[in-house]
């Protein structure tokens, strides 16, 4: 098969070839006939996939031989590469290379010469095969890419370029569950079993180039500036029958409550949200494949030393699917209420696992007006989430002082910033609420 006709422009320079994009989506946007231009750099993956027909550009924007995207610089901190170094030129040690050879040795097991000769390592990142070497390389060096439009200039960290740390969750859905329950009371133990349906629509707000953004305090000025949307669920229906337990724990001062919840997919009719995507990039199966997830979420206190307490809790989602749990029964991990150092709902997945012990010690000879007595609490929380499995733990440290329900929190990362989306330290400040 041979690729539809299109129009090819080499540009004679970075600007040039901004301009031409932007012509090209502004004329998308008034035109009826829209008109669809790509960039091409080592045409490695481009060229086949129009020769498959599942990319049809219109213009071709040639700028694999753009000297201002070969340059190669350094400073104290960073090494930049420009967008159209090759594979082969990293492999050949043409580049410095500030990881000691790792670069050199990644760039050379990357398909074979040929490929390596015109693969570059902006269209490998722009690219964005889950399977291929640089995205996830750019991501283990915590790599910044630097973005130009016609708008000007900015750098995404490549966490957030692939995955986005901006996690606020841009899933919106109209949900219907119906529960019957009965609860079994006796000896200080309330178990209640349920079964039940629901029965959701699903979508997302935002696209692409994002015409809605969610509201928020925080983050309105960052580098995402709120407009960058997160991975979409796809669009659709599903219905599900669940069943549970729940236990209910009052006895001897120990407090605990134990929910395990599954729910089983019934139907499910989700098709991918393409808003935003040109025409045939973006797949249109239909998904169909039911789901299975398992809810597990405890938590259990009780006194120790005088009026000192330990409360434990624990919530952990396994999902199953014979291919991917839909993205809505993701579950994310992040943020004060949960993992500290790590960005709020960075952490997501069909996988997740997050436990904490808190140790509150009050100091009872101070007696604070309404609040009462100040404690010291001394936290230790450890988490993680990922799709299909769970990636290493992240723990964290944290001590903190409050009163009533307020407290604030100091938390470190005692394995120092080992994952990509972990700072180092946090303080938060929490109320907590008891529903
Ligand atoms: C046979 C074969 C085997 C391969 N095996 C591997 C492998 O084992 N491991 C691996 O990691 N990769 C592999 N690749 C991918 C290859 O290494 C290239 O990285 C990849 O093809 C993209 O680079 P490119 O410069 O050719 O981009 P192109 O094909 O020119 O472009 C790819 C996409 O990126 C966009 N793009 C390109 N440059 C930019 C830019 N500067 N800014 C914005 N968008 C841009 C284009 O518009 C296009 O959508 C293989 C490719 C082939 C053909």
């Amino acid at each position: 098969m041979k690729s539809a006709a299109f129009e090819y422009v080499r540009p004679k320079s970075l600007a040039d070839a901004i301009g031409l994009l932007a012509q090209a989506s502004g004329a998308a946007q008034q035109e009826a006939q829209a008109k669809d231009a790509q960039l091409m750099a080592g045409g490695q993956s481009l060229v086949a996939m129009m020769n498959l027909r599942v990319a049809t550009p219109d213009l071709l924007i040639d700028i694999g031989r753009l000297d201002e995207l070969q340059t190669v610089s350094e400073d104290a901190d960073h090494v930049s590469l420009g967008a159209c170094v090759t594979h082969a030129a990293i492999e050949d040690g043409k580049v410095e290379d500030p990881t000691n050879g790792m670069l050199a040795s990644v760039a050379a097991g990357i398909a074979y010469r040929a490929v390596r000769n015109r693969g570059t390592v902006g269209g490998s990142l722009a690219h964005a095969d889950p399977a291929a070497e640089l995205p996830l390389v750019a991501q283990v060096l915590d790599a910044g890419l630097v973005l130009r439009s016609e708008s000007g200039t900015r750098t995404l960290p490549a966490a957030a370029f692939f995955a986005g740390s901006d996690s606020r969750n841009y899933y919106r859905g109209d949900r219907a569950t119906a529960r019957f329950a009965h609860a079994i009371n006796g000896n200080g133990i309330i178990v209640t079993p349920y079964v039940g349906a629901n029965l959701e629509r699903d979508w997302s707000t935002g696209s692409l180039a994002p015409t809605k953004s969610p509201w928020s305090f925080f983050g309105r000025k960052g580098n995402l500036k709120m407009r960058r949307p997160n991975p979409r669920v796809d669009i659709g229906s599903i219905t599900s029958g669940l069943g549970g337990i729940t236990t209910e724990v009052v006895r001897g001062g120990v407090e605990g409550k134990l929910d395990a919840m599954l729910e089983q997919s019934i139907r499910v009719a989700l098709k991918p949200d393409c808003s935003g995507f040109a025409g045939p990039i973006c797949p249109q199966a239909q998904s169909t494949d039911n789901f299975t997830q398992l809810t597990l979420d405890g938590q259990v206190g009780f006194p120790t030393f005088g009026s000192q307490t330990f409360a434990f809790k624990g919530h952990a989602v396994v999902s199953w699917s014979g291919t991917q749990v839909p993205a809505q029964r993701f579950a994310y991990l992040g943020g004060s209420g949960t993992l500290a150092t790590v960005d709020l709902l960075a952490l997501g997945g069909d996988h997740l696992l997050f436990v904490q012990g808190d140790y509150i010690i009050p100091f009872d000879r101070i007696q604070l007006p309404l609040v009462g007595p100040p404690f010291l609490g001394l936290r230790y929380a450890a988490g993680s989430a990922g799709v299909g499995g769970l990636p290493t733990l992240i723990q964290n440290l944290g001590v903190g002082v409050g009163a009533s329900l307020f407290r604030v929190d100091y938390t470190i990362d005692p394995a120092q910033n080992r994952s990509p989306f972990s700072r180092k330290s946090a303080f938060s400040f929490g109320v907590s609420l008891a529903l």
